[in-house]
């Protein structure tokens, strides 16, 4: 991070604040990585903070040291509202638009505490008084990581060393993503002799399937289609699938990768039925120059990076994956056949 950024981060932290944290909606290992690390330090270095999450978050995340301090705007919405309307900063992390915090958007605009972003996404807003926005690193928890070092390198131990290896580990695939770089395993060396245990945090994240959740990729895989003679392949999963494998949130995180692990395939996407909330949601994957950021935002109300994005659909599944096939069509010159 540059010398003038850090100077700005050094005056405001210099006395004693009432920080809030806010992660994104559906928030990530990125997202929650980045709060929990932030949060730690600010409170080891005689600040009071509190993370508000927007919702709630998968149980493979549910371990994470400090998470369990964690308020949730959706279940304390009046406590929450308070927070945020008494902090003298609110830092928001791997997000840059308001709309990604959903129904807090309009108490965090209105709250007269200092904005400050942190975040890895393209084209940043300009809500934050200090913006620390960087779309060439591959995640939040690498740029806290950076701050937190600059600032007091001796402060991170065991517990931020594990929250932020996981936010990387997470957001890079398994360090197998474009956006993974030799600084990125610096940071990552780092993380271990503060303390992170490598095997014990994958084990945390990947190897806690349930059994439906497993028989739910079954079916995932088994709906997995490609089309024909351009190198894409997208899955659905209906409403129905869902409450017949007993759905529990977080369940489908990862399944759409499955699909770019075909040979020759440079764009996988799942499109996923949401009863309740009348969408159904979308993730992009791609691998090259297929920009799924500008696909996402183009035809599906998103956004994201150019190799991993997301979007929204109101149109019921069947018309969502015909939509979906045109906008492919038009985009057709995009891929190399
Ligand atoms: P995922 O597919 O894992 O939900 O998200 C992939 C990436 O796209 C993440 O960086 C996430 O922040 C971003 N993303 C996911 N959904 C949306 C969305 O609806 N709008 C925008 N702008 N970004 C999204
Ligand atoms: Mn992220």
């Amino acid at each position: 991070m540059n010398q003038q950024l850090l100077k700005a981060f050094q005056k405001v932290l210099d006395t004693p604040k009432k920080i809030i944290i806010i992660p994104h909606k559906n928030p990530d290992g990125d997202a929650l990585g980045s709060s929990l690390s932030l949060h730690a330090f600010l409170n080891k270095t005689g600040h009071q903070s509190h993370i508000i999450s927007p919702n709630e978050y998968p149980e493979f995340l549910d371990w994470m040291p400090g998470q369990n301090e964690i308020l949730k705007f959706s279940q304390f919405t009046d406590q929450s509202t308070q927070w945020i309307e008494n902090a003298d900063i609110i830092f928001t992390l791997d997000f840059n638009q308001l709309s990604r915090i959903d129904k807090m958007a309009p108490i965090v605009e209105q709250s007269d505490a200092q904005k400050i972003m942190i975040d890895h996404h393209e084209h940043p807003g300009d809500y934050a008084s200090i913006t620390y926005s960087d779309a060439t690193i591959g995640s939040t928890c690498e740029m806290v990581f950076e701050l937190i070092s600059a600032l007091d390198h001796d402060k991170i131990d065991s517990a931020i060393a594990t929250c932020l290896y996981t936010g990387i580990m997470t957001d890079s695939g398994s360090f197998r993503f474009p956006s993974t770089t030799a600084r990125t395993h610096q940071i990552v060396s780092t993380l271990i002799e503060k303390g992170a245990i490598p095997h014990f945090i994958h084990q945390k994240i990947y190897d806690t399937y349930s059994f439906n959740r497993l028989q739910l990729l079954g079916t995932a895989l088994k709906n997995l289609t490609k089309i024909q003679e351009i190198p894409v392949v997208y899955i659905t999963l209906s409403q129905k699938e869902l409450n017949q494998n007993n759905f529990k949130k977080g369940d489908t995180e990862g399944f759409v990768n499955y699909g770019l692990s075909l040979l020759g395939i440079s764009l996988a996407v799942i499109m996923i039925e949401n009863e309740a909330e009348k969408i159904i949601k979308m993730s992009f994957r791609s691998k090259g120059s297929f920009d799924v950021n500008q696909f996402a935002k183009k035809y599906f109300n998103g956004g994201g990076h150019i190799n991993a994005a997301g979007g929204v659909s109101h149109s019921p599944l069947a018309e969502t994956v015909s939509q979906f096939r045109n906008a492919i069509a038009q985009e057709k010159s995009h891929f190399d056949v």
